[in-house]
């Protein structure tokens, strides 16, 4: 079994009905949902002129590997209705592999941790509230640390 770490996002629509439908059908799927996060709303990223986020992050525990995991989360996406959609536009449901155990993994689909993780507060603060003490494989720092350094950068330049 694998301990791993899911960003779930929505901006569309009935944004806390999304999430609640990922969580369902996860559950579906028979994948374990160990811990949640609350909700988070977050300003959009990339692309800024687009609704509010709802974010929040989960740990399941899982046996399928990474690849198979994908396969599932894109479904998913599908199923909740996300159709096609701008590269971070707006959208139903985005689902997100964090953390993945502690692999490290890179091909031309999926890149485990999520390269961009530990730049998102909208990740870091809910993957915070539910496993402050996870580490980053690469970076060697915790959750709690890249946090810290995340609001520490926004501060110096001047970002509330
Ligand atoms: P996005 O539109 O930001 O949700 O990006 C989706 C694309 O990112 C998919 O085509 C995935 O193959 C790819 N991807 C790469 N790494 C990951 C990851 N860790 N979790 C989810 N999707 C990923």
């Amino acid at each position: 079994m694998s301990i791993v770490y899911l960003g779930i996002g929505s901006n569309l629509g009935n944004r806390e009905g999304n999430c609640k439908r990922a969580l369902e059908l996860i559950e579906n799927k028979g994948i374990l949902i160990k811990k949640k996060s609350s909700l988070y709303e977050t300003a959009p990223w990339g692309i800024k002129d687009q609704p509010l986020f709802l974010n929040m992050v989960i740990a399941i525990e899982t046996e399928l590997n990474p690849k198979e995991l994908l396969k599932v989360l894109q479904d998913l996406e599908t199923e909740v209705g996300r159709g096609k959609s701008l590269k971070w536009g707006p959208r139903k449901i985005d689902l997100d592999i964090l953390l993945y155990d502690n692999i490290v993994f890179h091909d031309d689909t999926l890149t485990i941790p999520h390269p961009l993780m530990h730049e998102r507060d909208f990740v870091l603060r809910p993957l915070h509230e539910i496993a402050p003490d996870v580490q980053h494989p690469l970076l060697k720092l915790t959750a709690g640390r890249l946090l810290q350094k995340l609001q520490d950068r926004e501060t110096s330049h001047g970002v509330s």
